[in-house]
């Protein structure tokens, strides 16, 4: 495991999240206090932002102490780093890292200076990293893990529908009728599976209720509709 110490500006500290980690010993897994900080300093040439990963003790705990330090552009110390190269370069705290909030020395001293000298430079880097965020909150659907982790309330509500106006249809999966819509564009509609995927997102900032139509569902639960309406209706008949 590679391990580094490092020194920076703080400019950003997230919200607390909690992911779940893998856990054999419960279902479910196991919830993981974690929040990213970001932090420049002058040496990041090309880069210039470094983001850390914090979790456990030293998220709940000195990181809230380090909000107040952000205005400020306050220098900071964290040891014992975890480099990654997972998914490019990333660093994120250990069971053996320190969160120093008032490093002294030559180095911090420097960076301090250089705080100093590059407010305006700091404070556009600053905007720069939460409008980057912002929209990384929007697009909170990334992937099916993400969506699996998160907290949620969700209903799934399948119907058999029109396959051109997608009007409710009386009719077995796969006949062709004549569409009940007036409207519809259709000379003969078939009927097919609809399924409408709605839930709450939950996190520490509030809630979110959201509704998924027909392939944005599909796209999001993995599954096609019509495979989903067969095995909650075609099974259960053959139960009965
Ligand atoms: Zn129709």
């Amino acid at each position: 495991m590679k391990i580094a110490d490092v020194l920076g500006v703080v400019l950003f500290v997230e919200p607390l999240r909690t992911i779940y980690a893998q856990d054999d010993r419960k279902e479910g897994g196991r919830e993981v206090p974690v929040r990213e900080i970001v932090m420049a300093d002058q040496s990041y040439k090309g880069k210039e932002t470094l983001i850390i990963s914090v979790y456990n003790d030293l998220a709940t705990g000195t990181c809230e102490e380090l909000i107040s330090m952000v205005e400020s552009f306050s220098v900071i110390g964290l040891t014992a780093l975890k480099i990654s190269h997972h998914t490019g370069f990333s660093l994120s705290t250990t069971m053996s890292t320190l969160m120093n909030l008032h490093p002294g020395g030559e180095k911090a001293e420097q960076l301090l200076k250089w705080s100093f000298e590059n407010v305006c430079h700091l404070k556009s880097l600053r905007e720069a990293v939460e409008r980057a965020k912002v929209s990384v909150k929007k697009a909170i659907l990334r992937s099916i893990s993400d969506f699996k982790a998160m907290k949620i309330k969700k209903m799934i509500r399948l119907y058999l529908g029109c396959d051109t106006c997608r009007t409710k249809t009386y009719e077995d999966i796969g006949t062709k009728c004549k569409c009940s819509k007036s409207s519809c564009t259709a000379r003969t509609s078939t009927s097919v599976a609809r399924m409408i995927f709605q839930f709450d997102l939950v996190d520490i900032t509030g809630s979110w209720n959201v509704m998924l139509f027909f392939d944005n569902a599909s796209k999001v639960l993995g599954i096609e509709s019509e495979k989903l309406y067969r095995m909650e209706y075609e099974v259960t008949s053959k139960l009965a």
